[in-house]
């Protein structure tokens, strides 16, 4: 049998992958191989489940044999890929050694771990799966309403689990270096619309500040904070970033910075072998002091990749470019819709009026190149996409 196309990951990176080659070629075969069961499920519900009472079973919109099935796809779900011999063309993994035609690494992301004092250090969740969403539905939904959260991260995660928790009835602190939440997203005065806001859903924020350690106290646990203060929760969720998860191509020699480098045509630097997703470092296009590349782990950028990878793997030559891609986040306390600068790009905030800002170079305000819009203002969001310089 001719050598498959072999994948790794059954994230949206994978899946997609798969849907826009089985576009342009119903008949080669692929082999997607997950250390997970496979299921299809938007990674972005995660954050605004509780809200909608949804629990992890509620959140597959296509079970794995299914999807394999109609993909005409041979899954191998709860795989583990443990080497890649980029010479010989070969994946080893927990059940045997694969070859490969061609090799997407789909691998995505790993939560980030601080290390942390406490004897319940070792208790503290993070949700970047839907096997970790089981974890703390699970363990959550057994605590009941009113039971206490601590999240460590006032990003974009942070956020939008503090939003839904406090929305389902749930008692939530967030704990961040920064002094303001989003602050790496947002200009300061629209951090202070979502703080407010989510203050309005019982929020309490410990900002400039971070989570020392976690010990048990009475059936529960007792945070120490930097800052001398402790708070009592049920629950510690880290959701202090993600790194893209570069394990497996760093070992096999395939060239890794913040992730794993691609050019325009989503190659690495081994041949036959692509990546993209949240695992995948995007060359950039010549943005002024830009670095070599950035991480993009948002949706948007996924299914463009994924459109690109295919035409490339079925022969026809084709260059990623991504449009403007506006983040929606999931805070429906206060809507925000951000746009960021792509890193490199000289400029400030500019307020438009409250609810719209700019980010554009001081001497040429109209060439603007990221946008933040809240509340009512999200609606003017197509209108500033077409107004936007591309980021990358
Ligand atoms: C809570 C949350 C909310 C989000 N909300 C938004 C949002 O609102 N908008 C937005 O644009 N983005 C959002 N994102 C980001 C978005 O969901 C991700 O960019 C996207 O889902 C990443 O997909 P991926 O396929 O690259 O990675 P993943 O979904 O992480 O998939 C990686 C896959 O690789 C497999 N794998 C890894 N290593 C191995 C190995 N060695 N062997 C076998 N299999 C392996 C894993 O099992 C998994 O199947 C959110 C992310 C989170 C965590």
């Amino acid at each position: 049998m001719d050598r498959p196309l072999l994948i790794i990951g059954a994230g949206l990176a994978g899946w997609q992958t798969v849907r826009e080659f089985r576009k342009l070629d119903t008949t080669t075969p692929i082999t997607l191989v997950t250390a997970d069961a496979g299921d299809f499920y938007a990674k972005p519900t995660l954050s605004n489940a509780f809200g909608q009472k949804r629990g992890p079973a509620q959140l597959v919109t296509t079970p794995a044999a299914t999807i394999a099935q109609t993909l005409n796809v041979t899954l191998l779900s709860h795989t583990q890929v443990t080497a890649i011999d980029t010479a010989a063309q070969v994946v080893h993994t927990s059940t045997g050694p694969l070859g490969y035609r061609d090799l997407v690494l789909a691998t995505g992301a790993q939560p980030i771990r601080v290390p942390l004092a406490g004897a319940a250090s070792d208790q503290v969740l993070s949700v970047n799966s839907l096997a970790d969403f089981g974890v703390f539905h699970q363990r959550l939904t057994a605590l009941g309403d009113g039971a206490r959260v601590a999240i460590m991260g006032a990003g974009l995660i942070g956020c939008e689990f503090a939003n839904d928790l406090a929305g389902a009835g749930y008692a939530v602190a967030v704990v961040d270096p920064a002094d303001r939440p989003l602050a790496a997203l947002l200009p300061p005065t629209a951090s202070a619309q979502l703080q407010a806001a989510l203050e309005g859903l019982s929020v309490q924020w410990h900002l400039g500040t971070t989570v020392q350690s976690v010990e048990p106290l009475a059936g529960a646990l007792s945070l120490t904070l930097a800052n001398g203060q402790r708070i009592a929760a049920d629950i510690v969720l880290s959701a202090i970033g993600l790194r893209a998860d570069t394990t497996l191509a760093q070992a096999a020699g395939i060239a890794c910075e913040r992730g794993i480098a691609v050019n325009r045509q989503l190659q690495t630097s081994a041949p036959h072998v692509w990546a993209l997703g949240d695992g995948a470092q995007y060359a950039s296009a010549a943005s002024p002091g830009a670095p070599t590349g950035r991480t993009l782990p948002y949706v948007m950028p996924i299914m463009a990749a994924a459109k690109v990878l295919a035409a490339n793997l079925c022969g026809t030559a084709a260059t990623l470019e991504f449009a403007a891609m506006p983040v929606a986040i999931k805070t429906p306390a206060l809507p925000i819709v951000a746009h960021p600068p792509a890193p490199g790009y000289l400029g400030a905030w500019v307020e438009q009026t409250l609810g719209e800002w700019w980010f554009a170079p001081a001497d040429a305000p109209e060439r603007a190149h990221g946008f933040v819009l809240t509340g009512t203002h999200t609606s003017k969001r197509m209108a500033l996409v077409k107004q936007m310089v591309a980021v990358v």
